[in-house]
């Protein structure tokens, strides 16, 4: 039986792993069995972790955090945990193999994903062009034509913010009214290098290394007409990871993990929970890690308490 079990391994797991194993609570880490490091593995250079004032590639940061995590002893695993039984004092996960692995903390840490259009071409340009996070990305789109997708206050945001870089940025939506809060939708209608494109869904993104631009069809009236542009931000929402603890925590209304406070504390005892998969708003790799932190000084707190209350429990 281990300590502490870590679901998830982007920032906010693996730091999570860096405070617990210095901690000398050995965690075992479940990295995933294809999606490894998380978010950050979609992103080419990131430029806003402090400490970095080169910029550093996602992959990189996250292969860092990982032999960091590993240098004090974390043992990270290869698979995914496909079932979690948080009922009793023991808590048991089980992972992509069959395997059983019991620990009496747990730290679930397993992000949230970008909504996808759903084309094929959305992830073969997926870093050439296609983008899911404008403060990521939004700099390598100086005075270039870019679109955004969505109708709600990320796309608002994203479109608004990335005007500091492009030209001209298109907002694309299905609707002909906006989802999104009435000062954000003010805001974008109030800059002029933002034009709206209504009742229209992109139904192809063209180019062969980089997007060149987009088929979009109109919802109206089902008319197709081309639209080039340089850059496609998708921001049509965002779902935390949250399938494997429905009916087991309890979730926000916003369908995040619902958490005591600013602590990690689940609904269950024992039961942490950091980045994405508790936070519907800020969703930076450095809220993330701090959040990890958070979840490892709570986990390590618990365990404390444990040794004093039921050391014989504790003793593993
Ligand atoms: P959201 O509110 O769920 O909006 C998603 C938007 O994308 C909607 O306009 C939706 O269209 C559209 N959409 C969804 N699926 C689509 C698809 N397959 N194809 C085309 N369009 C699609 O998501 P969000 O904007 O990411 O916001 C999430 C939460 O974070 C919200 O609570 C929001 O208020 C909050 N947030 C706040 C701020 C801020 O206050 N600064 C910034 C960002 C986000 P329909 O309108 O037709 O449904």
């Amino acid at each position: 039986m281990q300590q502490i079990i870590i679901i998830g391994s982007g920032p906010a797991g693996f730091t999570a792993a860096i405070y617990a194993a210095r901690a000398g609570l050995k965690p075992l880490l479940f990295a995933s069995a294809i999606g490894i490091g998380g978010e950050l593995m979609n992103t080419t250079e990131v430029e806003n972790f402090p400490g970095f004032p080169e910029g550093i590639q996602g992959p990189e940061l996250m292969q860092r955090m990982q032999e960091q995590a590993e240098k004090f002893g974390t043992e990270v695993v290869y698979d995914d945990i496909t079932e979690v039984d948080f009922s009793g004092d023991v808590k048991r996960v089980t992972a992509g193999d069959g395997s059983v692995h019991e620990a009496l903390t747990v730290i679930y840490a397993t992000g949230s994903a970008y909504r996808k259009i759903g084309l094929a071409d959305e992830d073969r340009l997926s870093g050439h062009g296609v983008s899911w996070c404008a403060t990521c990305d939004g700099f390598f789109f100086r005075e270039k034509t870019i679109a955004v997708v969505g109708g709600g206050d990320s796309a608002m945001e994203e479109a608004t913010f990335l005007t500091r870089f492009a030209d001209k940025v298109y907002v694309i939506h299905r609707r002909s009214e906006l989802k999104a809060s009435k000062i954000m939708q003010q805001r974008a209608f109030d800059n002029e290098k933002i034009e709206f494109v209504w009742d229209s869904e992109v139904s192809a993104i063209h180019g062969e290394s980089e997007v060149e631009g987009v088929t979009l069809r109109s919802t109206v009236d089902g008319s197709e007409r081309e639209l080039a542009i340089q850059g496609l931000f998708v921001a049509i929402g965002n779902d935390p990871r949250t399938h494997l603890v429905h009916g087991k925590l309890d979730l926000t209304e916003e369908g995040t993990i619902a958490v005591e406070g600013r602590s990690s504390k689940t609904s269950v005892p024992g039961v942490f929970a950091a980045g994405d998969v508790t936070d519907p708003h800020y969703r930076q790799a450095i809220t993330a890690a701090a959040s990890g932190t958070v979840a490892a000084l709570d986990a390590e707190a618990f365990l404390a308490l444990l040794e004093q209350k039921n050391p014989e429990l504790a003793a593993v």
